[in-house]
């Protein structure tokens, strides 16, 4: 009880950073610019509603087998209210019903867009600003992006619509769902109170559907149940199964879409970050700092290095990206071609498991190179200290090349790992689509190939 109660009022602070990467279409650019088959305009834009009102029936089923599949497997899931269930019924309003059934936020409009990618020049025309697709501030990330309105009919690229809907997430789909988040749909969706996450944040809502902590240790498992509610597990499945009827269907673009939908919460997984609530600290060491009072300075410095490696690695891809330094290592690794097999089968047992696994040698690192004040002081607090965009130059002013050698040599380890789950998700996709064989896993070994 005393761990409990000790633990309690801190553990939200471990979790306020809730973007993982920084910017999701721009990390798999570099993989997805280099694949002609991926870059021919083939999909055909279609809105939401026209989708929803022609598969009526295949939603309804795909939604309950998904909602049994949940309730079945995961004892924390939040069953989805029956007023909210998407039926036959109701005739119109497609989108705002399956936003209510799906549970994600209904102040976004879901519109027909795509990013225009680094080293692309956009139709000035057909520019979309930032407050068209979001109500959030725009992070450093999106501040320069540019966003381009897609027409009912136009073509599009798989790459474009790929890339372009894993970003989406982050704009907010997830926010307010809970019954405290001060929102009148978190009053309807029988989420619950938001578990883990800190409320006050503008985006800190969606912490418990970006976070999975698939595999607690008994300690911090018993001094904070919450952290077990997280549910991008349930997004993957949820979207992936959309994907499959749209492509079965013959709707490809919003089989492409729901794919990157799923893609988003695959991304965020693979950093150790969001899959452990305290990489590199040991259950000893967890139980120390307990019994010495410690907690919160323990908790205070993850969430700080947690913070320094998002900003160092966005700031350190929008400058080789901008440059089109595609051949850099960063930027090459996430190109490299592996032979890749992924199911959402493995989220679980095999992709947290690896982000676990990188969790220790990654904070160690950051405790080793980056400047002391940024990762190992407890007083000190990386969100909002200004920092953020200097945090290259900072690391290179105190450490020099070699911190920035070894910062960038974990960043690669990161960035192979997530390549090596993108290639496997755009197999996945091209084989429900109808393009390639089912792929047949014999192994999946991300973790073997660039760990
Ligand atoms: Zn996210």
């Amino acid at each position: 009880m005393v761990v409990r109660l000790i633990l309690i009022p801190l553990l939200c602070l471990v979790v306020p950073q809730v973007w993982a990467w920084s910017d999701h279409a721009s990390l798999a650019w570099p993989l997805l610019r280099d694949q002609p088959n991926l870059n021919e305009p083939v999909l055909i834009a279609e809105p939401l509603a026209a989708f929803l009102s022609a598969e009526q029936q295949g939603i309804v089923r795909v939604l309950a087998d998904v909602e049994s599949a949940m309730l079945a497997e995961d004892p924390d899931y939040p069953p989805t209210p029956t007023a909210l269930n998407f039926n036959t019924v109701n005739a119109g309003d497609f989108p705002s019903r399956f936003v209510a059934a799906v549970r994600i936020s209904p102040r976004l409009s879901y519109p027909l867009y795509h990013q225009v990618m680094p080293g692309e020049v956009g139709e000035a025309d057909r520019r979309m600003h930032w407050p068209e697709l979001s109500f959030l501030d725009p992070g450093e990330s999106h501040r320069g992006t540019v966003y381009r309105a897609l027409v009912p009919g136009e073509r599009v690229s798989i790459a474009h619509v790929l890339a372009s809907a894993s970003d989406e997430p982050d704009m907010g789909m997830d926010i307010g769902l809970y019954t405290d988040n001060g929102t009148d749909f978190g009053q309807r969706y029988g989420m619950g109170q938001q578990p883990f996450g800190n409320p006050n944040l503008s985006y800190g809502s969606q912490a418990p559907l970006h976070m999975g902590f698939y595999h607690l240790d008994w300690l911090t498992a018993f001094a904070q149940p919450e952290l077990q509610r997280g549910l991008p597990l349930w997004r993957i499945v949820l979207y992936e199964s959309l994907a499959e009827l749209a492509f079965t269907t013959g709707h490809d673009y919003w089989g492409w879409r729901f794919m990157g939908w799923a893609l988003h919460y695959i991304g965020d997984l693979t950093q150790p970050y969001h899959a452990d609530p305290l990489p590199g600290v040991s259950l000893l060491s967890a139980l120390w700092s307990v019994i010495m009072g410690e907690t919160d300075q323990v908790i205070q410095l993850v969430s700080n290095r947690h913070g320094v490696i998002e900003s160092y690695q966005f700031e350190r891809m929008a400058n080789l990206m901008q440059r089109g330094d595609w051949a850099s290592p960063l930027l090459s690794r996430i190109a490299q071609r592996q032979s890749a097999c992924f199911l959402p089968a493995a989220v679980v047992p095999e992709l947290t498991v690896g982000s676990i696994r990188l969790g220790g040698q990654l904070d160690a690192t950051l405790t080793a190179v980056a400047p002391a004040r940024f990762v190992s002081d407890p007083t000190f607090e990386w969100v909002g200290s200004g920092f953020e965009t200097e945090v290259v130059a900072q690391v290179e002013a105190e450490g020099g090349d070699q911190a920035l050698r070894a910062l960038d040599g974990e960043l690669e380890v990161l960035l192979g790992r997530f390549s090596y789950y993108l290639q496997g998700w755009i197999s996945h996709g091209l084989s429900l689509q109808g393009q390639v064989d089912s792929p047949t896993c014999l192994q999946t070994a991300a973790d073997e190939t660039s760990g």
